[in-house]
């Protein structure tokens, strides 16, 4: 409205910015934008802001590359590293096309697009992610390394050592731009750390996630390190996941709860359990959506493997955490961090709607150690497992006809481009394991 407007460019200028960037994500999750001068916020939030859209991946469709930003007043933030005169301010953008139509292949609209979904039959879908991430030094030449910047362990309280103190800067920055940081602390592995924030909406989960990324990345390079994502950057130690924790809930109350029931986790619980576990193979092509992802999804790192679920153990793909009453929640822990969290969570709404209208019961909770079990006792089980890699994954996301629909063709489409490029051209890759194993031998 025209007092929303006038008070957000009051805003503005009380807080002194200079400039402000318009940002959006392509199909990969990667944060583009747009910085334009202040005066034009007025233009930006009434009519919005014309950008091309022809070299944006997955964004291409050549007769159409003309799109339109448009600022969603809420997701206003000051970058806190930047300049503190003539300060910079980001706004959140929707994608819309000609004849003022929201682009299908926007991701965010892609999402909003299955909250709507959820909110026909009366649920909101919260969910709450834990970033981890490595930190490794560059070099002279400022690239990044892979080499450790501490040798921490899980929890560990390191002595006040270089990753500490950027641990506590992404943490101010972050709670600066509206984020109710959680925890933060040592991850399993060395060098790599996790920093989890309130649970909330899922769309405002998923922009935090961007700016997680971002901010954190931003920090890192302005201390000489480098933060990466990547779900496996080095081999044979523990990778890097986004466990993704969600519930549903229908006025104001978590339905997952049920005081009464088995576990006390009511049947919506089950059913959107199983509803991720039906779908669990797609879903790993919006979780998993690089090379590297299947590297981490193998058995002995805490990662999961097998498509099961239980309350207790951790090498399952789904974990129901102890708390319950309005806390009651499953923890998804196949994604990792290189997801788009906009498609990952529009994924897993599909999925656990999917389980819910159709009353999916999912299996029998799998309480022993997975990683220890036979082929044939997983088989006998029934049992499944994970795609293996991108192209199987993408395969499986082609042959699941509930989140096809739930992404749109556009996005599916140029989700399979992606997912054959990337393979071909690995494939066309010689890697220093081949060198190693056979130029001596053969
Ligand atoms: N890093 C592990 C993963 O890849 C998770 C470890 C943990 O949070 N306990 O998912
Ligand atoms: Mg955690
Ligand atoms: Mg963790
Ligand atoms: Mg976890």
């Amino acid at each position: 409205s025209d007092a929303k407007v006038s008070e957000m460019i009051a805003r503005v200028k009380a807080d002194d910015v200079g400039f402000i960037r318009l940002q959006f994500t392509d199909i990969l999750g990667i944060p583009k934008n747009v910085a334009i001068p202040t005066f034009q916020l007025e233009k930006a939030l009434t009519e919005g802001i014309w950008i091309d859209g022809s070299s944006i991946e997955g964004f291409t469709r050549i007769n159409e590359s003309d799109m339109i930003l448009k600022p969603d007043i809420s997701t206003y933030a000051i970058l806190p590293w930047r300049p503190s005169e003539k300060k910079v301010a980001r706004f959140i953008c929707d994608v819309y096309t000609y004849g003022d139509k929201p682009f299908e292949g926007d991701p965010r609209y892609v999402l909003k697009k299955n909250l709507e979904e959820a909110k026909k039959l009366g649920y909101t879908f919260n969910t709450g992610p834990e970033l981890e991430f490595f930190v490794f030094q560059r070099d002279e030449e400022d690239n990044p390394t892979t080499k450790f910047v501490d040798h921490g362990g899980y929890f560990d309280l390191a002595p006040n050592d270089k990753a500490e103190d950027l641990r506590r800067e992404i943490v101010l920055a972050l709670t600066d731009m509206g984020f109710e940081i959680e925890a933060s602390h040592h991850e399993v592995a060395d060098s790599q750390h996790e920093i989890d924030f309130k649970y909330g909406d899922a769309l405002a989960v998923a922009d935090k996630v961007i700016t997680f990324k971002f901010a954190a990345k931003t920090l890192a390079l302005l201390n000489d390190m480098h933060i990466t994502f990547m779900p496996k950057p080095i081999a044979r130690i523990n990778g890097t996941g986004m466990h993704c924790h969600g519930s549903l809930s229908k006025d104001g109350k978590n339905t997952f709860f049920d005081a009464k029931a088995d576990k006390q986790l009511s049947e919506t619980a089950l059913y959107y359990i199983g509803g991720l576990m039906k779908h669990a193979k797609a879903i790993a092509r919006l979780g998993n959506p690089t090379i590297n992802s299947y590297k981490r999804l193998v058995p002995g790192y805490e990662a999961p493997v097998y498509i099961t679920w239980s309350a207790a153990n951790r090498s399952a793909m789904i974990r129901v955490p102890a708390a319950r009453g309005n806390s009651t929640r499953a923890e998804l822990r196949s994604p990792d961090p290189t997801c788009n969290p906009y498609l990952l969570f529009a994924a897993m709404i599909a999925a656990g709607i999917d389980g819910v209208k159709n009353k999916i019961m999912p299996p029998a909770p799998t309480d022993v150690n997975i990683y220890h079990l036979s082929e044939e006792e997983r088989v006998k089980l029934g049992i499944e497992m994970l795609p293996g890699s991108l192209k199987e994954a993408n395969d499986e996301l082609l042959k699941d006809k509930v989140i096809c629909d739930a992404l749109g063709k556009h996005v599916v489409d140029n989700l399979t481009e992606i997912a054959i490029a990337e393979t071909d051209d690995y494939r066309l890759t010689v890697h220093p394991w081949e060198i190693e194993r056979y130029i001596n031998n053969f």
